[in-house]
């Protein structure tokens, strides 16, 4: 891939301040040579230099929370009230498609993700079809395989289907296409299940993504063992937990599963002990504000994980809870929600992606060394400093994609 030089009317590193008057280099290795004021950053003989005079260039968003299997899939209207009923909707639904649709509705979700200025996501799925994908069309993340089991005799069984999947879709593993494991939900996998995953996923330095404390329903099932969830299991005839209730988030402690290669997605329902316990664990955390919105479940405390120091990154979940998934909408009531600056807004959606997902020594910052990962966005408004402007644009205003230096969207005609 030939070397390319950037420059834009504000370049954003996010891990540096603005540069008005930016450039930035972009190695034939696909990785960053240089960021700086225009005047500063090399123009080596023979780099073809593209300029976005009036346009904000900026690192590639970090979405640390998809479901890119789903695309296409929504219902055309909100979730129903009922968060077990709308799961087991969502269930019926995935029966339906087989392998091709997975992987077509794959593409089709990551060159949307690419569209809305997003190069690398966490996305989270079972069909196998997203880590395909990424790797195929040359995208950016990690892939939690997911494992479902709540009846504490299928742990083993579950485990080993498991551990099948990854070894089979880890020959689309890369550098830049990480493969993890989702032991789903609290509310879809038993407590020996989760014990299990944990262990292997950290015997075999795994990363490890899981649903949690999303809807009340969940932390009634843990703490009482009542609610449309227990009654479900008991329908089902699989045993509640045993011995006195707990919260999700100490459920996952006392099976091992919060770590520092942990990212828990939602944590809506949690109180001060149980920040303290993500803390501790240095588990991360996905914030998608809109999909708890739109399931009724609550707001999540995002000021209290920021002010716990932990990891936050901000996610959209699938079509099916938010319709089309945009990272700066999620953003915009992020920073609503905790009282947050535009500037540290911005590092939520791409530094604190990256930290999230543990790839903040590839990805999330405009530093040299890092991957050619960027969007260049051309504001609606010049109003307030240059990250207020990008917050308040829309998917309409990107104006181009670049991933590893490569164009993945371009945005017709060019406005510049
Ligand atoms: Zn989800």
């Amino acid at each position: 891939m030939p070397a390319r030089r950037l420059a834009a009317r504000w370049v954003l590193p996010v891990a540096a301040p603005p540069i008005e008057c930016g450039a930035v280099l972009l190695g034939s290795d696909g990785r960053i040579e240089a960021v700086g004021p225009d005047a500063l950053v090399p123009r080596p003989a023979g780099v073809p230099g593209e300029a976005f005079p009036n346009a904000i260039l900026i690192p590639g968003l970090v979405n640390a929370h998809t479901h890119l299997e789903l695309t296409g899939f929504d219902f055309g209207a909100p979730p129903e009230p009922d968060f077990r009923t709308w799961i087991g909707r969502v269930r019926r639904v995935k029966e339906t498609r087989g392998t091709d649709d997975c992987l077509s509705a794959a593409r089709g979700g990551l060159v949307e993700c690419w569209a809305g200025g997003v190069t690398t996501v966490g996305d989270t799925g079972d069909s196998g079809s997203v880590i395909r994908a990424l790797a195929e069309l040359g995208g950016s993340g990690v892939v939690y395989q997911e494992v479902f089991g709540p009846h504490p005799s299928q742990a083993a069984e579950s485990l080993a289907g498991l551990q099948r999947r990854v070894a089979e879709l880890g020959r689309w593993a890369s550098g830049r296409v990480r493969i993890g494991v989702s032991p789903h939900a609290p509310y879809t996998v038993s407590g020996p299940l989760y014990a299990a995953v944990a262990a292997w996923a950290g015997a075999e330095g795994l990363p490890l993504a899981v649903h949690l404390a999303e809807s009340p329903a969940e932390s009634e099932l843990l703490l009482h063992g009542t609610g449309p969830f227990a009654e479900g299991w008991r329908e089902r005839g699989i045993p509640l937990p045993a011995g006195p209730g707990c919260s999700p988030v100490e459920w996952l402690e006392r099976h091992g599963v919060l770590g520092e290669r942990t990212l828990c997605i939602h944590v809506v329902q949690a109180h001060q002990a149980d920040l303290a316990r993500l803390a501790r664990s240095a588990a991360a955390v996905a914030h998608c504000p809109l999909s708890n919105a739109a399931h009724g479940h609550g707001a999540a405390p995002l000021a209290g994980f920021l002010a716990h120091g932990i990891r936050v990154g901000l996610g959209t979940d699938s079509v099916l809870s938010v319709g089309m998934p945009d990272l700066l909408a999620e953003a915009r009531v992020a920073r609503r929600l905790a009282g947050l600056d535009a500037d540290a807004t911005l590092a939520l959606a791409t530094l604190g992606g990256a930290r999230a997902l543990r790839l903040e020594a590839e990805v999330g910052s405009l530093e040299p060394g890092k991957w050619g990962d960027c969007a260049i966005i051309l504001p609606q408004s010049q109003a307030g400093g240059p990250a207020e402007q990008v917050l308040e644009s829309r998917r309409k205003d990107l104006v181009a994609t670049f991933l590893g230096g490569r164009d993945v969207y371009r945005a017709e005609p060019v406005r510049t």
